[in-house]
């Protein structure tokens, strides 16, 4: 059956309304934060917010997609994290993935690519970072070599996000080392399955495995892989990294202000220092500056401009505000005496402290802190190289 299809225009208020009306209806699954565990759930989700017409909401409509905006898009993952509803499986594989074949990939690659990723069948990961090549990507070792009429990989991927969950790689190579780096990369469509591909799950701080290391030993792949123009990649690469960081702080605000919330729920109020009040006022501002941020962005995105710089600011007040609320979750945890199956001053200690590890991840995916400070004082501030 085909999703229901909105006409627009529909401006995003009726949009929102439309989302709170049909979400307090759904059976929203309740997850346990194991992806591998929670995998199942997570696709009967996503197929019924594909039926409901809730999929693809910025992508074309000949893509399958909703064809409104990512303001569109935006609101509905807005209203998805004030109904504590998980978000469907394979994020880089929507987020990432699909519009960077929508937008360079042949007509047969979107045709066999895009609609399981839609109906979530399938899932695609990201293969860009590799051991010594993540701030810098463009240092991609990684190599595709021409070979009749395919190509032949080899090279080592890290820190792919649930690979081992996945059925395909999109995968950035060196299809030419005798040129300027940023002249000699393409990506690749890799199925998971072929021949010389090992996955290696990595277990991270909380114990779960979210990424993978991924191996190409004399990897196969036929010319039909190649996605767009050979030597392409750069161009490529950077519009996907735009597509990462595009409307994070949407969708992280609603989700953060939901966990500040259910922190202060939580908490035995008369167990905590002075400090901690002042430092929980403090938390409070930094939410009240993001919620500002993501009003602008949200008309920003209604603009439809693309990936901007701004969006480096935005991902750093996030990552920032993420640290804080997690970091006091920790604080407040310490300080407080009164300690009984786990629950510490009313806090579930092993749900707040996962999240306080998974926060420190919010400085490092999708460009370091670094790296976005960097784009902010050349792209914005038109800050002078260092010599
Ligand atoms: C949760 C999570 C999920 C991820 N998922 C994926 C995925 O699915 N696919 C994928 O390909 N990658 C993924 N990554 C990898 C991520 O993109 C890289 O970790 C990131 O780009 C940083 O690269 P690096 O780890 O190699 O660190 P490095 O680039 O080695 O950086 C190390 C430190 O040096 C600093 N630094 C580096 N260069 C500069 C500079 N020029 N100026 C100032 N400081 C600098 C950095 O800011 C950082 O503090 C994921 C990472 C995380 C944390």
């Amino acid at each position: 059956m085909d999703p229901p299809l909105i006409t627009p225009p529909i401006d995003l208020h009726d949009y929102r309304a439309r989302a709170r009306e049909w979400l307090s209806e759904q059976d929203i699954p309740e997850v346990s934060g194991r992806f591998g565990e929670d995998l199942p759930a997570l696709r009967a989700w996503q197929r019924t917010l594909y039926d409901g017409g809730w999929m693809g909401i910025s992508w074309p409509r000949e893509a399958g997609g909703q064809g409104l905006s990512l303001a569109h898009q935006a609101v509905f993952s807005e209203e998805m994290a004030r109904f504590r509803a998980p978000a469907p499986p394979g994020q880089p594989g929507l987020e990432v993935v699909g519009p960077t074949v929508i937008r360079f990939g042949s007509e047969e690659q979107r045709r066999r690519i895009l609609p399981p990723l839609l109906t979530g069948e399938e899932l695609w990961s990201l293969g860009m970072s590799e051991p010594n090549a993540g701030s810098d990507l463009a240092a991609v070792r990684t190599r595709a070599r021409p070979d009749g009429d395919g190509f032949v990989l080899n090279g080592q991927k890290i820190w792919t996000t649930y690979a081992q969950h996945c059925d395909g790689c999109l995968a950035l190579c060196r299809t030419n080392p005798d040129v300027p780096k940023h002249d000699g990369l393409s990506f690749f469509l890799v199925w998971l399955d072929t021949s010389g591909i090992t996955i290696r799950p990595i277990v991270d701080l909380t114990g779960d495995n979210e990424f993978c290391e991924l191996f190409f030993d004399d990897v196969r792949v036929s010319q039909d892989a190649l996605l767009g123009q050979l030597n392409d990649g750069w161009t490529q690469a950077r519009e996907s990294l735009g597509m990462e960081r595009g409307p994070i702080v949407i969708r992280q605000y609603a989700h953060l202000a939901a966990a500040f919330a259910e922190l202060l729920d939580e908490l035995d109020t008369s167990a905590c220092r002075e400090s901690d009040l002042v430092e929980i006022g403090r938390v409070q501002v930094m939410l009240h500056a993001l919620q500002a941020q993501k009003a602008r962005t949200l008309r920003r995105l209604q603009m439809d401009v693309g990936a901007t710089v701004e969006d480096s600011g935005d991902k750093l007040l996030t990552a920032h505000t993420d640290q804080a609320i997690f970091s006091l979750a920790m604080r407040l945890l310490a300080h407080n005496r009164t300690v009984a199956d786990g629950v510490t001053g009313g806090l579930r200690a092993s749900r707040w402290r996962n999240a306080y590890f998974y926060s420190r991840a919010g400085s490092i995916y999708a460009g370091t802190d670094q790296v976005q400070r960097d784009l902010i004082a050349r792209r914005k501030l038109k800050l002078p190289r260092a010599a």
